[in-house]
């Protein structure tokens, strides 16, 4: 049977008694590279750093992309946006899934190995786009109390993902629609008056205790962070049309 070419381990994994109920219950975890060499999900995820910018097997050194069947000849836009993958195989608790391209989640690990400290803030942008408004509150509250959180309160909102086009959380929240961590993200980091807010939303803050600051600086309010493009939230609104277009011609952002 094979192994883990990191540790030489079956590729199983032990499930954490406390989660699974059961003692000591073990589920596959194999994930099968295009050289056919097999790892843990975590132990391949730990050489992602040598990985991502070798884009080799860490055993083997076999190369690992390969590009997507090309796109019609007629479409020119395509063809100049062709990335790589890396297709594999993981077997886990969940079944198998065949043709998982692993280069994405190898480029962000690769990425947040040497930067740490955007872990809490890449955290928070995956909250502001599924519309966690809970666990985004429960991160900022963390914020002083947990050491593996380097940012001030100001850095983690204002930070922006060179991953994703340089967008910060306000962008991803309009981006995605949501509403509420939009207005809580901009309760927290912008100098919008308070009279500006709906109703609805000054009673939440009410009700939460949300403090906002006496005053926010230009260079640390949400609203004139500029994505990778040059355009701020307020251009996401006017571009996302009905409502979210109505709060950037009511002069939300000026
Ligand atoms: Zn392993
Ligand atoms: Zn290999």
């Amino acid at each position: 049977m094979a192994t883990c070419k990191s540790c030489s381990d079956p590729l199983t994994l032990t499930l954490d008694p406390e989660e699974s109920g059961d003692e000591g219950q073990t589920v596959p975890d194999d994930l099968l590279l295009p050289c056919s060499c097999h790892f843990h999900w975590q132990c391949l995820l730990d050489q992602a750093s040598t990985v991502a910018l070798s884009l080799t097997c860490p055993s083997c050194n076999t190369y690992l992309p390969s590009t997507p069947p090309g796109p019609s000849s007629t479409n020119s836009f395509l063809s100049n946006n062709v990335q790589s993958q890396i297709l594999t195989t993981y077997t886990n608790e969940g079944g198998v899934q065949p043709d998982l391209d692993i280069l994405p989640v190898l480029t962000e690990e690769a990425f947040l190995l040497s930067h740490p400290e955007a872990r809490p803030a890449r955290a928070m942008h995956t909250l502001a786009s599924e519309g966690d408004f809970q666990g985004i509150m429960e991160l900022l509250a963390d914020v002083d109390a947990d050491e593996d959180i380097d940012m001030s309160l100001v850095q983690l909102l204002g930070w922006t993902d060179p991953l994703n086009g340089g967008k910060s959380a306000l962008h991803v929240a309009v981006e995605s629609q949501q509403e509420e961590v939009f207005w809580l993200l901009l309760w927290l980091g912008s100098a919008i008056k308070t009279d500006f807010f709906p109703e609805q939303v000054l009673g939440v803050a009410e009700t939460m205790g949300l403090p906002r600051r006496g005053t926010v600086p230009a260079e640390e309010d949400l609203r004139y962070i500029k994505d990778a493009e040059g355009r701020t939230a307020g251009d996401y609104c006017a571009q996302a049309g009905g409502q979210w277009a109505r709060f950037a011609e009511g002069g939300l952002f000026n």
